[in-house]
């Protein structure tokens, strides 16, 4: 799906965040947001919302919808930014040789995804666990990593298994069990109305498969209420 070559043609606001993805704060070498914005808008998503506006009964000219294809347009290249975000260079140099074999677990990782069935939110808490086999990764890079796969179309499930592959195979650790919890606002604005149903989903792998105990330890991490919490 990535294509450096097309990212030249990405507009500011995309740009800034697959830098703000790939980077650390304060990384010297961060691709800035200030190149030029050259190609990439040729009002076809424009167009398409006009026409949406229109078949819904709207009047795309009123004055409260007039910028409203382009803003729609702007805020669909963001969410959809993972796309383009480079794994190589959001790992980069946060990958350390480390004697340290116990369970690495980050808890309550917020993220905000699209449901590829509705192009509605899905948003909660990501909880992401590995336990290092001479490599460990920064602790900050793993909430990007979310951030990677939750920034385009998903299903759930899906973003979930993604998450826990990419750590399998960049870290090679000897387990990763990755869980979300989210509500989907196409089942709670659709239907029969169920505020508050939350999905959960989890992917196993390596020891966190094969041995109960690990997975037991890393699902009692989760009930636990965090450190510091009343
Ligand atoms: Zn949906």
């Amino acid at each position: 799906m990535t294509d450096r070559q097309d990212d030249r043609d990405l507009p500011d606001g995309v740009r800034e965040i697959v830098a703000e993805i790939e980077s650390e704060i304060g990384d010297e070498d961060a691709p800035g947001p200030s190149e030029p914005r050259t190609a990439g808008h040729n009002g076809r998503i424009e167009a398409a919302v006009r026409e949406i506006l229109t078949e819904i009964g709207e009047d795309p000219d009123r004055e409260g919808l007039r910028t409203t294809p382009d803003r729609v347009h702007r805020m669909y290249a963001e969410l959809t930014a993972g796309y383009h975000v480079d794994p190589e260079r959001l790992i980069n140099r946060a990958v350390f040789d480390v004697a340290y074999s116990e369970m690495v677990v980050v808890r309550d990782i917020p993220f905000y995804s699209l449901c590829e069935h509705h192009l509605l939110p899905f948003f909660g808490n990501a909880h992401v666990a590995y336990i290092p086999a001479g490599r460990v990764i920064g602790l900050s890079k793993i909430p990007r990593i979310v951030e990677m796969y939750a920034r385009r179309l998903q299903v759930q499930e899906r973003l979930t298994q993604q998450i826990a592959d990419f750590l399998m195979e960049r870290l090679e650790p000897d387990g990763v069990g990755v869980v979300l919890e989210a509500t989907h606002l196409c089942a709670a604005m659709r239907g029969v109305r169920k505020p508050g149903t939350v999905m959960t989903t989890a992917a196993v792998l390596g020891l966190f498969r094969r041995n109960d105990k690990t997975r037991a330890e890393f699902f009692s991490h989760l009930a636990r209420p965090a450190p510091g919490t009343p």
